[in-house]
């Protein structure tokens, strides 16, 4: 606690004395007002760009790892304004970073691309309808959170060439978000070493950041395979060492075992393989594992029961068993500097203004998917400080992210409240006025916050102080990757190729189609079938 009183003091004498002694009083102030107000009518002339880049990625609707489509689609568009591309980097294919600028401060912003299984859903309708059946779709949203950032940093660009302000813009990918398979690996490859500050996009339902430890978990998603003998089942059923059995008394290890974890623990699982046909003693079967816990400590632990249950499985039943870790996400810690003046300028921008029409579309999504029936919110949130007891729930790998770099997030207002979540009623908004009102906004607060990174070197300063001083000195990150764990690239590849040729052709066709809406003929809002 006085740590952080120090540093935010630290940060604030840093803030008021700067731009005095460099250039009298309200000068500074006066030019940054001057360059948001700019940057501003930069994202407004992009409104555009912005529908038509969250449109694009919604009809791409590619899984974790499988993001060809969308990272061709980001890149070459971000060549064509002028960045400098690396592509295929950190061990995957579909994961790229886009730099552009020179000197610092290096401003890296990321936001999540990938999309969930069976969420395929068309967008504007108040009711179940996929655009192809079993097909993956954006039922989370991170369809529009690259739309946000690249606007954002188009505006930015722009005021830096006009007024040959130095630094570099570096945008990047959360690849395979979904199965927290992809920050971890792009942090090892070394790819945020010399950034200055991270400005993280997600979707949300309203507008907000938050510094300190939010609400969730961090974990480690890993599968465990065993092996055994296969027998005819009804033959030689001696014969046999049944590998699905394993799985069976591992899966019932650990049920019994959560008795004696820590309530804020969730784990979960599936089994991805259990054999092939009910005659043939299952020689292999495999089951994926998530362990989330709230600290790395806690999580390390879990996983080593889970390793031990695992190999006491293989004992009972005399098979072999390996692992493979497909993900981990880091628990996060959020930048006070960052959140604090991410918060001014989200004050600033305020809630897009939802029409009636957009209101009632909303509340018929939210009775659809039996959550409470209150709208699109008016008022943006306050700043969120550390939780006082802070709660369980998801993972985000931007964790991984936010130990190596001061991190902030910033959750802008493109989709509808009190939806399950990772369903396709998260997809309905996703490609709407809704959505792309959200986006503009967020790209605001996104292009407002880099310009007093740019103009400010003491928030820089603040941030870094508050990441070594503060948020190092009360938690120290552990590594939850071993050298030897690899980003699982062929996962998602069969399922993606059984949908894409069906999915390509409702691509969203912008030459043709002013929206992704018209180009499906939906006419928005649709509230019921038939309509
Ligand atoms: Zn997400």
């Amino acid at each position: 606690m006085k740590l952080r009183t120090t540093a935010a003091l630290l940060a604030l004498m840093l803030t008021s004395s700067a731009p005095l002694a460099q250039q009298g009083p309200g000068s500074d102030n006066a030019r940054i007002e001057t360059f948001k107000t700019s940057v501003t009518s930069g994202v407004e002339a992009r409104r555009k760009l912005a529908q038509v880049m969250t449109d694009t990625v919604f009809s791409f609707g590619e899984l974790a790892y499988q993001e060809f489509e969308t990272s061709k689609y980001l890149t070459d568009l971000l060549e064509k304004n002028g960045f400098a591309v690396e592509r295929d980097i950190a061990g995957m294919p579909t994961a790229w970073v886009a730099r552009w600028g020179s000197g610092h401060p290096i401003i890296a912003l990321g936001s999540d691309i990938d999309c969930l299984p069976k969420a395929n859903q068309k967008p504007g309708v108040a009711y179940r309808d996929e655009i192809v059946p079993g097909a993956p779709g954006h039922g989370e949203g991170h369809n529009s959170g690259q739309a946000v950032n690249i606007v954002a940093a188009l505006a930015v660009k722009e005021l830096m060439e006009r007024e040959k302000l130095s630094g570099t813009l570096m945008i990047w990918p959360g690849v395979a978000e979904e199965l927290l398979g992809g920050k971890a690996y792009m942090v090892r490859a070394g790819i945020f070493k010399d950034v200055d500050v991270v400005l993280y996009s997600h979707v949300g339902d309203n507008f907000s950041t938050a510094w300190g430890k939010p609400t969730g978990t961090g974990m480690v998603s890993v599968e465990y395979t065993f092996e055994g003998e296969s027998a005819h089942a009804a033959g030689r059923p001696w014969r046999g060492r049944n590998a699905l059995r394993a799985v069976e008394l591992m899966n019932i290890g650990w049920d019994l075992n959560r008795e004696q974890l820590r309530p804020d623990q969730r784990s979960h699982y599936v089994i991805t393989n259990g054999g092939d046909q009910p005659n043939v003693i299952p020689s292999l079967a495999s089951v994926w594992y998530f362990f989330r816990e709230m600290d790395f400590e806690n999580i390390k632990k879990n996983y080593e029961i889970g390793n031990k249950i695992a190999e006491a499985a293989a004992a009972m039943t005399d098979t072999k068993v390996t692992r493979k870790v497909v993900g981990v996400a880091a628990p996060r810690h959020f930048n006070r500097t960052l959140a604090e003046t991410m918060q001014v300028n989200i004050d600033k921008v305020g809630m897009p203004q939802w029409t009636d029409e957009e209101q009632t579309f909303a509340k018929a999504v939210q009775r659809l998917a039996d959550g409470k029936e209150d709208g699109l919110p008016k008022t943006v949130k306050k700043l969120d400080g550390p939780a006082a007891k802070p709660e369980s729930g998801g993972s985000d790998d931007i964790g991984d992210v936010s130990w190596v770099a001061p991190t902030v997030i910033m959750r802008y207002p493109s989709n509808i409240p009190n939806l399950p979540g990772h369903n396709w009623a998260n997809a309905i908004a996703m490609a709407t006025p809704i959505a792309h009102k959200g986006v503009v906004a967020g790209s605001k607060v996104m292009a407002m916050t880099m310009v007093d990174l740019l103009m400010r070197p003491e928030l820089i300063q603040g941030a870094k102080t508050y990441f070594t001083d503060v948020q190092l000195k009360k938690e120290k990150p552990q590594q939850l990757l071993a050298d030897t764990d690899m980003p699982q690239v062929q996962l998602n590849r069969d399922t993606m190729a059984r949908f894409r040729p069906e999915m390509r052709k409702f691509y969203y066709d912008a030459s043709k189609y002013e929206t992704y809406l018209d180009q499906l003929g939906v006419k928005f809002p649709t509230l019921a079938k038939g309509q």
